[in-house]
């Protein structure tokens, strides 16, 4: 499934219209947590389950989207991390129906 439209909607969450017009939302603050690159994988091993991030708000605001090849999205954050890759099926997972 790929997407027809990605937005970012009142600089809080995620949009994105699929091929199927199913739309789906997720809160940047969810975005960011469940980064799934490398760094982030790392740090959440490392803090465990049970730690609960907070953000600048220079980590939740998205500067740049781009496509990485035909199945994911990379995402720029403003404090620079730019180092996650969303596969669609990966994007889709995480966020929840739209409503
Ligand atoms: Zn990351």
């Amino acid at each position: 499934m790929l997407p027809k439209k990605i937005s970012v909607k009142d600089k809080n969450y995620l949009f994105v219209l699929w091929e199927d017009d199913s739309e789906t939302s997720i809160k940047l603050s969810d975005l960011r947590r469940e980064c799934p690159c490398a760094i982030c994988n790392s740090e959440k091993s490392e803090r465990g389950n049970k730690y609960i991030p907070l953000y600048t708000l220079d980590q939740l605001t998205i500067v740049k989207i781009s496509k990485v090849g035909k199945y994911a999205l990379g995402i720029e954050w403003m404090d620079g991390h730019n180092t996650g890759i969303y596969e669609f099926g990966y994007l889709r997972s995480i966020s929840d129906k739209g409503k």
